[in-house]
């Protein structure tokens, strides 16, 4: 058989034989790419090498125990479906999370031959951490990335980390937790947290005062630079410039970089391509607007912080009514601290729609739950009493979810009050629903549009 090569014969037994784990994954590899984006098969699988083979189980080596878990949770069955094709049917894929570069991010920092405290130019806040940040399904993939990289700063592949998301939504607490957590486990010697502003600010300076060398020396000389609001860069050439070479050298000497931007990278104006191309070098996630539940779980959190009791309808309140921007989320429970401390008064729900009518949407007073529920049967053409029943018909579960939610949004009913009239469903159902029809409403127009009709038919006063 002198002239068979290897690969032939172990397709012609079906089995693999001498071939080393090497080459089946690199088989393996060849059938993983036409299977996923490029974005993910450079991210998840270029890293990855395999170490060993037996029998059917391949181990494969990944830098470190996030991205185990995410490798795991989200390409198992693509990398086990192409591993059943080299190897036969019941392969499977095995791990080692080995971190190589600087440390393992599970172990303690090895000593350092001279010790010396972290030290930070720029200011961290110290109430800005992971702790502190609330995860949700908004934000989870933002907040395990940052998480990943303050542990191994400069050697996962998410070097630059790019956050963007609007207003309010939580980027400059999560990269100032990158910040505060790099520091406190020690991932990092010198981390810089500063604003596009601050830096440009800064850059001027040095120019009127020949110092830029000082300048330069100063951000190039950090293993982890964070950069607040980059949108605000654009047009400002010759920062842009000072911030290209900064970028360079800390990236080619394998340091950290993390950026936050309102927009996704691609739509900043005012920027070369040269740089706005380097920003995808690494990885790009963003935040979104929280949906319900994750609202009311920060809303607690800020209350448990600020030693603020109030009454579950009020958590619910805020929640139903402030639904695009955490920053103002927070603004009306200070509102009402405020409140409760000069008047010296608990505050009821009736109190906290007054404090807070800003933020209402003017509704007629006394609509019952009953008046939604009749009125959203009208419009979906549905019987009224198919908003009590069993049914898990789709048409009438979504009927009946629209009605939750817009109980919630036009009543003054809690979110177990809710659930009792709809058949003696549990509060997290109701959750559930506002959350969906929340998702709904902004994905789909004409969704929107019933919605607002049937909302305006609920404040319309009746005959
Ligand atoms: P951005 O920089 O995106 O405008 P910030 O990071 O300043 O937003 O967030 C606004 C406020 O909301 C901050 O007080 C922050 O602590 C808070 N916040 C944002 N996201 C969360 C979250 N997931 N959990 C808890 N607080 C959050
Ligand atoms: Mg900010």
């Amino acid at each position: 058989m002198g002239n068979v090569d290897n690969f032939s014969i172990h397709k012609l037994f079906g089995v693999a034989m001498e071939r080393t784990a090497a080459e089946i994954w690199t088989e393996c590899l060849c059938l993983i790419q036409q299977r996923v984006t490029p974005q993910s098969f450079t991210t998840w699988f270029k890293p990855v090498e395999a170490v060993k083979l037996e029998g059917r189980q391949l181990t494969i080596q990944v830098p470190s125990q996030f991205f185990y878990e995410w490798i795991d949770q989200h390409y198992r069955s693509v990398i086990e479906g192409a591993l059943s094709e080299c190897l036969g049917d019941g392969a499977r894929v095995q791990y080692a999370v080995v971190v190589s570069d600087k440390h393992d991010p599970l172990q303690p920092p090895p000593p350092r031959a001279v010790p010396r405290p972290a030290s930070t130019n720029g200011l961290l806040s110290e109430q800005y951490t992971f702790a502190n940040f609330v995860e949700g399904s908004s934000n989870q993939f933002a907040k395990a990335a940052a998480i990943a990289v303050s542990e191994a700063p400069g050697t996962t592949a998410f070097n630059p980390l790019v956050i963007y998301a609007g207003a309010g939504l939580g980027k400059t607490h999560l990269i100032q937790a990158i910040g505060n957590h790099a520091i406190a486990i020690g991932s990092v010697r010198r981390v810089c947290y500063v604003s596009s502003e601050k830096f440009t600010l800064e850059f001027i300076n040095s120019i009127q005062q020949n110092r830029t060398t000082e300048f330069s020396a100063n951000y190039r000389n950090v293993d982890l630079l964070l950069v607040d609001d980059i949108q605000f860069f654009s047009n400002k050439e010759r920062t842009l410039e000072e911030f290209f070479h900064t970028f360079n050298t800390l990236y080619h000497s394998g340091k950290q970089i993390v950026l936050t931007c309102d927009r996704p990278p691609r739509e900043l104006h005012g920027m070369e391509d040269r740089l706005i191309s380097r920003f995808h070098w690494g990885l790009t996630v963003d935040i979104q607007v929280p949906d319900y539940e994750t609202r009311l779980a920060i809303l607690h959190k800020k209350a448990d912080q600020n030693g603020l009791d109030l009454p579950e309808e009020i958590f619910e309140f805020i929640a139903t009514h402030v639904t695009t921007n955490i920053r103002e989320l927070e603004g009306s429970l200070i509102k009402l601290l405020a409140y409760s401390s000069l008047t010296k008064t608990e505050i009821t729900l009736d109190a906290a729609k007054r404090v807070l009518r800003d933020i209402c949407v003017p509704k007629k007073l006394n609509t019952t739950i009953e008046d939604v529920q009749r009125i959203v049967a009208q419009k979906f053409g549905i019987p009224e009493d198919m908003m009590r029943a069993k049914s898990r018909k789709k048409e009438i579960a979504l009927a009946r979810q629209v009605a939750m939610y817009l109980a919630k949004m036009h009543t003054n009913s809690s979110l177990k009050t809710i659930g009792l009239h709809f058949g003696g469903r549990d509060h997290s159902t109701v959750i559930h629903a506002i959350n969906l029809v929340e998702k709904l409403r902004k994905k789909d127009e004409g969704f929107r549009q019933t919605i607002d009709d049937i909302a305006q038919k609920i404040r319309l006063p009746t005959p």
